[in-house]
């Protein structure tokens, strides 16, 4: 299932290319594809990994319209309009996170905000999905929960989070970060321009190995779009069909191993919007064509 909802017109937000969301929505819909809407996260979830103090503060913001570009940073300036969209975006996850449970699937529109910790945000990422879902899976009786992030950027706020916890294997494959690993978490740098085929025998083989020494009940997979060749901040340099490629080898695994997946957007910085209209959109249609699979077989 496609979960997603529209971005209200008036939100104008700093160099985060916002207007993405709507275009794959609108690309979904013009090909037949259901979009379902998400609900708010109540504030009692949000609780279930943020600081009261934290947020309180994010809940008290309300100024003007415009996101400022402060937010890259975790500066507070947020409207009523972008916090809700927020809010919206994190209730889609978890949304994900049950209709994965239910029927093996999802893909949130949004979300897939790896660096917000229980006390700060950082890089645009304020509520972190992520871990509410993988809280919220575990009121649902699921132990054990593993990340898949391929954003190039290092998804150190669920490592800070999940950091000692022996239930939550996160898997950060990236660019820039980290080259370390643990028990319970794998940080795989990936050097720039390294093209298709280095990325995706790095992916395939470092799943195969982390899924010999952990089993999970449920997969949070952040695929963000910045590895593509013409991102502004990435330069890992993978083609239209190298992503579409990386995403078929995770929902692949999942489908396979019967291991419930829900996919978030994450990062993606194109100079040109339709480009990440196309990424994401691709992320939608490939957990749908694994997933018809199932159906059939
Ligand atoms: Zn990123």
């Amino acid at each position: 299932m496609i979960i997603g909802n529209e971005i209200p017109p008036e939100i104008d937000v700093e160099w985060f290319p916002i207007d993405k969301y709507n275009l794959v929505i609108n690309r979904l819909k013009e090909q037949g594809i259901t979009v379902h809407t998400s609900d708010l996260i109540s504030v009692e979830d949000m609780l279930l990994i943020h600081t009261e103090k934290y947020l309180s503060g994010f809940l008290a913001q309300g100024g003007d319209k415009r996101i400022n570009l402060n937010d890259m940073y975790g500066g507070m300036n947020l409207s009523r309009t972008a916090i809700e969209i927020i809010r919206h975006m994190v209730g889609g996850t978890v949304l994900g996170m049950h209709t994965a449970l239910e029927t093996g699937w999802a893909v949130n529109i949004g979300g897939g905000f790896h660096h917000a910790t229980a006390s700060q945000a950082s890089g645009f990422c304020h509520i972190n999905d992520i871990a509410i879902a993988i809280m919220k899976a575990r009121q649902e009786g699921i132990k054990k929960a593993m990340i898949i992030d391929c954003d190039v950027h290092y998804g150190d706020g669920n490592d800070i989070i999940f950091g000692e916890d022996e239930n939550v294997f996160n898997l950060s494959v990236h660019e820039f970060g980290p080259n370390e690993s643990g028990d319970t978490y794998e940080n795989l740098p990936i050097q720039s321009g390294s093209g298709n085929y280095v990325y995706l025998e790095s992916l395939a083989s470092i799943l195969d190995e982390i899924f010999e020494r952990f089993t999970p009940e449920l997969i949070l997979y952040q695929a963000g779009v910045d590895a593509f060749e013409r991102d502004m901040l990435g330069g890992l340099s993978l083609t239209i069909d190298g992503m579409k490629e990386r995403d078929r080898i995770v929902f692949t695994e999942a489908f396979e191993r019967e291991i419930p997946i829900v996919a978030t957007f994450g990062g993606g910085y194109s100079e040109d919007i339709n480009d990440l209209a196309e990424l994401h959109t691709n992320t939608c249609l490939m957990g749908i064509e694994i997933n018809k699979e199932e159906t059939v077989s």
